[in-house]
């Protein structure tokens, strides 16, 4: 191997959203990470453009949501879901969706028990990531090497090694650290390194006809004609074009000129050429406009896919590298967004050495049964374009075409599930993981469209407004964090003691909220580092060290 230099304790491999998430979850508990990204920039092609609720909520605990939500779609830029025969053509159903201004009022002013403070926003990955590479460069904690790709990666039982080349001249060194994360996407040379593969539902091109399933060319381009000329006043987030001469999908990026046009193609490894997409485009829009091609991309649409283990020893994986999503429900990122959330302080802990030796096992044991729950979600939301009833003659102003749009109506109006999925976003619980300290009550059912608020230990702490407007979430710390609720005059000092002989961080916070101890339906309830409920009582442990003990797999 090539020459050797000092490290950080942690490595992760991929500069993706969810590897720079992972870094600045670590960072935020004091401990340093090194990003390794093939790339020498965050990435600049369109991919998933829901930011969901939960990973708003992760972005405000790392102090970067106000920053994301200035990019992305205008504040008052229409976000409903329209169905076109053509863009020019006619209007088959139309979804409502509030615009991100509505959304920010109706949030400023919603009851102090209300449990979204950071609502959905649909801003693309690639505008995202920009903000998130930008901000995680001032993290003082993180190192980053872009322009770096991983190529080989080992355990050693005591350590790991991992060679790193330099893109642009081949030059390789050796980085020797505690624990490495693959957060390589889809294609991770980590994961195959380790000899882990994925399980699941895999495309079989010659039978995946329907639209959202296989090989799909995905477009990036520049139309600023088309909001003037055959838009106008028909503005949605995304314009699916359902006639029976094509499917296919456009998504406003900046809602000014950038767009991503999503179509079928032949196979991803002999992708279509220009005159292809230029021809589907144009059957797409109904008419001739000026475009500006970005970039194309193939890719195959339509997976369900897990990894059978995330990591081994002390090499850890995350993101896309784990789990392969249908883009239905915009759960992709998102899912490894709280995966990171969920490993970031485990690692930290590694490190800081207070995490048990069965701490990082609970990663995968919290995470891999989410990971089936939301690729499960999105399946079964990927409600086919294909089935959609159309007829020659739905563009025609007579009888057979009114009738012909009223039943494709029929079933479009149906695809609303897809966008109500706050009980998906919300609602991962971590029930039976080997360190979440139970109380025998049984959780809420794992409804998608619903997200019940409860602190049974193992769910996301239930959100809270405190009166000068906070989030109660702004009050937790970085570390574990100690509710005390109204009414209860518990001692927190025990528990406080015992953090303190293991050299852990703990904030104690008295809840001013009365209506939050309906919610919480306990005085005392210990949050962790992601802000799931570790335990909860009206009183603490008679043995706080083996609270301590379970909840950080000792
Ligand atoms: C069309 C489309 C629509 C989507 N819609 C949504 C959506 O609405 N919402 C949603 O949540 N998700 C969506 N997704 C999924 C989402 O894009 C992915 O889940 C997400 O990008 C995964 O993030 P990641 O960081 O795990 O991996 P990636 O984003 O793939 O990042 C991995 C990074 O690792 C780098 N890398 C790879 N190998 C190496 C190496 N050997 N050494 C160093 N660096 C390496 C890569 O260059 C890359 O920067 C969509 C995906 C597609 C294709």
């Amino acid at each position: 191997m090539a020459q050797e230099r000092a490290t950080p304790p942690i490595v992760i491999v991929g500069g993706g959203p969810v590897g720079m998430m992972l870094a600045m979850n670590i960072a935020a508990l004091g401990v340093r990470s090194l990003v390794l990204n093939t790339g020498i920039d965050s990435r600049w092609h369109p991919k998933g453009s829901t930011q969901n609720a939960r990973t708003m909520e992760h972005y405000r605990r790392l102090g970067v949501a106000g920053r994301v939500r200035k990019v992305g779609l205008p504040p008052n830029h229409p976000t409903d879901v329209g169905y076109f025969t053509a863009l020019n053509g006619r209007e088959l159903a139309r979804l409502p969706m509030e615009s991100e201004a509505d959304k920010m009022r109706r949030v400023q002013a919603a009851p102090v028990t209300d449990q979204v403070p950071e609502p959905l926003f649909r801003c693309n990955q690639m505008y995202a990531e920009r903000e998130l590479h930008a901000y995680m460069k001032t993290v003082d904690l993180v190192d980053s090497r872009y322009g770096w790709r991983c190529v080989a990666v080992a355990d050693r039982g005591t350590h790991v090694e991992a060679e790193a080349e330099h893109v642009a001249s081949g030059r390789r060194e050796t980085l020797r650290c505690a624990y490495l994360v693959g957060a390589d996407g889809g294609q991770s040379v980590v994961r195959r390194t380790l000899g882990i593969r994925y399980s699941g539902e895999v495309i079989d091109e010659a039978k995946a006809n329907a639209y959202g399933t296989g090989a799909t060319i995905s477009t990036h381009l520049r139309a600023p004609d088309l909001y003037r000329r055959v838009i106008k006043q028909k503005r949605c987030w995304q314009y699916w074009i359902v006639s029976g001469k094509l499917r296919a999908l456009l998504t406003a990026l900046d809602g000014d000129s950038e767009f991503l046009f999503n179509t079928r193609c032949r196979s991803v490894d002999d992708p279509p050429d220009r005159d292809f997409i230029a021809q589907r485009l144009h059957d797409a829009i109904g008419e001739d406009v000026a475009v500006e091609y970005i970039g194309y991309w193939p890719w195959t649409a339509g997976q369900a896919l897990v990894a059978n283990s995330f990591g081994r020893g002390r090499i850890v994986l995350a993101g896309d590298a784990v789990h392969l999503f249908t883009p239905t429900g915009g759960f992709g990122m998102n899912t490894g967004i709280d995966d990171a959330a969920n490993l970031g302080w485990k690692l930290a802990a590694m490190v800081q050495g207070w995490g048990g030796p069965n701490l990082l096992a609970s990663y995968e044991a919290e995470r891999r049964p989410i990971a089936f729950r939301n690729t499960g979600h999105a399946k079964r939301l990927s409600g086919s374009l294909a089935d959609v009833p159309t007829a020659p003659e739905m563009d025609d102003d007579s009888e057979a075409g009114t009738r012909a749009r009223a039943a494709s109506r029929e079933v479009l109006m149906g695809f609303g599930e897809e966008f109500a999925s706050i009980g998906v976003q919300l609602g991962a619980r971590y029930d039976g993981s080997p360190i979440i300290a139970g109380d025998g009550t049984a959780p809420p059912p794992d409804d998608p469209a619903i997200y019940q608020p409860t602190s049974i230990p193992g769910g996301r702490a239930p959100h809270a407004w405190l009166a000068d407007r906070s989030s109660l979430y702004d009050h937790f710390g970085p570390g574990f964090t100690l509710l005390r609720l109204p009414g209860c005059r518990a001692d927190e000092r025990a528990l406080a003691v015992s953090f303190a002989r293991r050299d852990m961080p703990l904030t104690v916070y008295d809840v001013p909220v009365p209506e939050a101890r309906d919610l919480y339906q306990r005085g005392l309830a210990l949050v962790r580092p992601d802000q799931h409920v570790a335990w909860r009582g009206d009183a603490l442990p008679d043995d706080c060290d083996a609270l301590l003990a379970k909840v950080t797999g000792w």
